[in-house]
């Protein structure tokens, strides 16, 4: 793999300690061509801007995907990625779902690494801080007939992130628009379910609402999820969250925080949730928790929602899952407490 230095870091320049999220890059990023039917050239260079043609398909067909995970540093300067195979697994599904070739495993994992030590002193230790890693394959063939492509790039770029308070979070169950429907693309982490998502969110955001809770696209009836968050609901002692299926991303923090959750000794039901239960347990006050799972925020509690014309608030409990599944994963991404899952990855 050839690697190309960057030749001085510009890394002095960033303010750790104001970092907004996705818009500082490390020094390197990985880049890689799929051509005549081959994955060429892997090669790490300084981040800069690339060359695209005008016609690439990924601006007019949308054929595009990607992936979000993180790497973090322990207490003794190690880089630990947290269950990465998960996150080939899934962009190796989303890719075949929009009909783009499959990047090679060990050229993903040698890119990712060879990155990420040659970066990593964007990597700061310390609980909430991190690396916001984006694989991304995207067709880049500069013709635009509407079929697949034949010429691709994948890509690695990274970007330090620390935990931030993201203020009161309140959803709106959504019941006209849909995120993804039987049969289409929201299991795979598809470019376009994301621009598909932003005009609805921005009328609910008008509303007083910060994300939006996706329902079935046929009936309206069932909860999905948040459209970059799994979610799970708390109902009297049970811990609920949806089953995953094509319209749901089978989310690694979602499994991850299951598995977690039944090992502490809560009763996990994966069941489909209708919005009526919901209602209801918000009405006779055993609705007790809602909160989202996903890289990004490892697990963000949820305040209130709102359906139709009423709004519902949760009365904060004092021992909340949310926060005791949250300190338990981060402990484990961090290495502050053995792992017994194997989920952490030596860099
Ligand atoms: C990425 C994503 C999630 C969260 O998945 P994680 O693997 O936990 O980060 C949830 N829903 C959608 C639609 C997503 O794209």
């Amino acid at each position: 793999m050839k690697i190309k230095k960057i030749e001085t870091s510009k890394i002095n320049e960033i303010d750790f300690n104001n970092l907004k999220f996705g818009s500082v890059f490390t020094d390197h990023m990985f880049t890689c061509d799929f051509i005549k039917g081959e994955w060429i050239n892997p090669e790490i260079i300084p981040y800069q801007s690339i060359n695209v043609s005008p016609a690439s398909r990924v601006f007019h067909y949308g054929q595009a995907c990607f992936e979000g995970m993180k790497a973090f540093k322990d207490d003794n300067n190690k880089v630990w990625l947290f269950r990465p195979d998960e996150n080939y697994k899934r962009i190796v599904k989303s890719s075949i779902r929009l009909a783009m070739p499959e990047f090679p495993e060990d050229i993903f994992f040698e890119g990712l690494k060879n990155l990420l030590r040659l970066d990593s002193d964007w990597i700061k230790p310390g609980l909430g801080n991190s690396l916001y890693i984006r694989p991304f394959i995207f067709a880049n063939e500069g013709t635009i007939n509407a079929t697949e492509a034949n010429q691709y790039k994948f890509m690695i770029i990274c970007a330090p992130a620390s935990s931030y308070y993201s203020g009161e979070v309140r959803v709106k169950i959504e019941k006209s628009f849909s995120r993804a429907a039987k049969g289409g693309v929201g299991y795979a982490k598809a470019a376009g379910n994301y621009a598909a998502q932003f005009y609805p969110t921005k009328l609910a955001n008008n509303e007083g609402y910060q994300q939006i809770i996706w329902t079935d696209s046929s009936t309206h009836q069932y909860i999905e999820e948040a459209g970059t968050m799994n979610l799970f609901f708390r109902i009297g002692n049970k811990l609920i969250t949806a089953p995953t299926n094509d319209s749901i991303l089978d989310g690694v923090t979602r499994k991850s925080l299951i598995e977690i959750a039944k090992d502490e000794g809560i009763e996990v039901e994966i069941r489909p949730l209708k919005v009526n239960e919901l209602i209801n347990a918000a009405k006779n006050n055993t609705l007790i928790e809602i909160f989202g799972s996903g890289t990004a925020v490892v697990v963000l509690p949820i305040q209130g929602f709102g359906y139709e014309n009423s709004r519902y608030e949760l009365i904060q409990k004092e021992n909340s899952w949310a926060i005791m599944l949250k300190n338990k994963l981060n402990n484990i991404q961090y290495k502050l407490i053995e792992d017994p899952y194997n989920w952490t990855v030596e860099v």
